[in-house]
């Protein structure tokens, strides 16, 4: 299968509020289940699939819902119970991702791009994770798989509950074509409206050349922003919410560089740098990301392991090495280089043997005093 440039995960749990109060309460299983408080004056927080078939969404009055749905079995709401649950799904997801976003309670963005190595087959990823996140919490989710997260986020709203879809690096216009342009994150329920009174009905219709003028009317230079994520265009990275302990630097060039020996001498400093604050807080590192920034700003990381945590320079350039050189774009300007050392954990003495830890220990003296940049560990051979 052939290896995608970038691979966005989207999972969303299925009517997580009421599942989970199945999940908690098994007696309920079956039942028409609906979370909320009691009439007259309650509203539905959130509505099983099943009840959603009787035209039970949330916010609308309970006593309009139980008119809708009489067998209707209303549960409170238990925010510990859905904390729970999220802490369950986090520790799931992050065993198979370096990060996640969670941009809610039940719903995560994942970048897979380095864990196509262990997942060639992107639906065989995304089934493991969906019966992980299952396993742990007994909740089902949707999950979707594309190169970016516009697409993945309408691919799953599309095909919930339970669902799995993989969108094909390539195919992400012709998917989003035919979806309704409400569909479209960004665009809320007035601006859909306002489109359909203009005709503008599809996804498709925004890339439209006979759409455009009165497009441009509404949006100004918006539309183009608009027009990328409807051609399923879409780099906006994840950002994980919860940052892994991490140590980086770095920094912007006086002048934008293609040489590739002033990149990697720029990494190789600061690794010498953030490698002596590992060793002084006695850690080490599991993984780390190198950072580019083009002259255009178009920001490209790499995060990789390695073999095993480790905190001595020499032992990790080779790694970082050939981290930068496979993100690097032949004839490419770059004005940003960065480094960072995460998932950093407490050093184990078998890190080293002991007359390395003494010489480690003396040059980190020397680098303390005088910085970095006088001394450097052998194996990184000098320019
Ligand atoms: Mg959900």
């Amino acid at each position: 299968m052939p290896r995608w440039v970038r691979q966005i995960v989207f999972g969303d749990v299925d009517a997580m509020y009421a599942s989970s109060a199945i999940v908690a309460n098994p007696a309920l299983a079956g039942k028409l289940v609906a979370v909320g408080s009691p009439p007259p004056r309650g509203i539905i927080t959130a509505a099983s699939y099943p009840v959603r078939r009787f035209g039970v969404s949330a916010a609308m009055p309970t006593a309009q819902a139980l008119r809708l749905c009489p067998d209707l079995v209303l549960v409170p709401p238990d925010r510990p119970l859905y904390q729970r649950m999220h802490q369950r799904m986090r520790e799931a997801a992050d065993r198979f991702f370096p990060a996640t976003e969670w941009t809610s309670i039940d719903e995560f963005y994942a970048d897979a791009t380095d864990l196509q190595s262990v997942y060639p087959d992107p639906a065989a990823l995304g089934r493991a994770v969906k019966d992980a996140l299952f396993e742990a919490t007994g909740l089902r989710c949707t999950l979707a798989v594309a190169t970016g997260k516009t697409v993945a986020k309408v691919a799953a709203d599309a095909h919930k509950p339970d669902g799995l879809v993989v969108i094909p690096p390539g195919t992400e216009a012709t998917f989003l074509a035919p979806r309704p342009v409400r569909s479209l994150p960004g665009i809320g329920p007035k601006t859909a409206a306002r489109l359909e009174g203009l005709g503008i009905h599809r996804i498709g219709d925004l890339v439209e050349p006979r759409c455009e003028p009165t497009l441009r009317q509404l949006w100004g230079t918006r539309l183009y922003a608009l027009q990328s994520l409807a051609r399923g265009e879409d780099h906006d990275p994840v950002l994980p919410d919860r940052e892994p302990k991490s140590l980086g630097h770095e920094t912007t060039f006086d002048h934008d560089t293609d040489d590739l020996a002033v990149l990697e001498r720029t990494l190789r400093g600061f690794l010498s740098e953030l490698a002596h604050e590992v060793r002084r807080d006695s850690l080490a590192a599991g993984s780390f990301t190198v950072k580019l920034k083009d002259a255009k700003f178009k920001v490209t990381r790499r995060q990789r392991h390695f073999p095993a945590p480790v905190n001595y320079d020499p032992a990790m350039w080779q790694d970082i090495r050939a981290a930068l050189r496979s993100l690097v774009v032949p004839r490419t300007r770059y004005r940003l280089v960065g480094l960072s050392l995460s998932a950093l954990v407490p050093a184990t003495e078998r890190l080293f043997d002991q007359r390395t830890t003494k010489a480690m220990a003396a040059m980190d003296e020397i680098i303390e005093k005088h910085g970095a940049r006088v001394m450097r560990c052998g194996g990184m051979p000098e320019e």
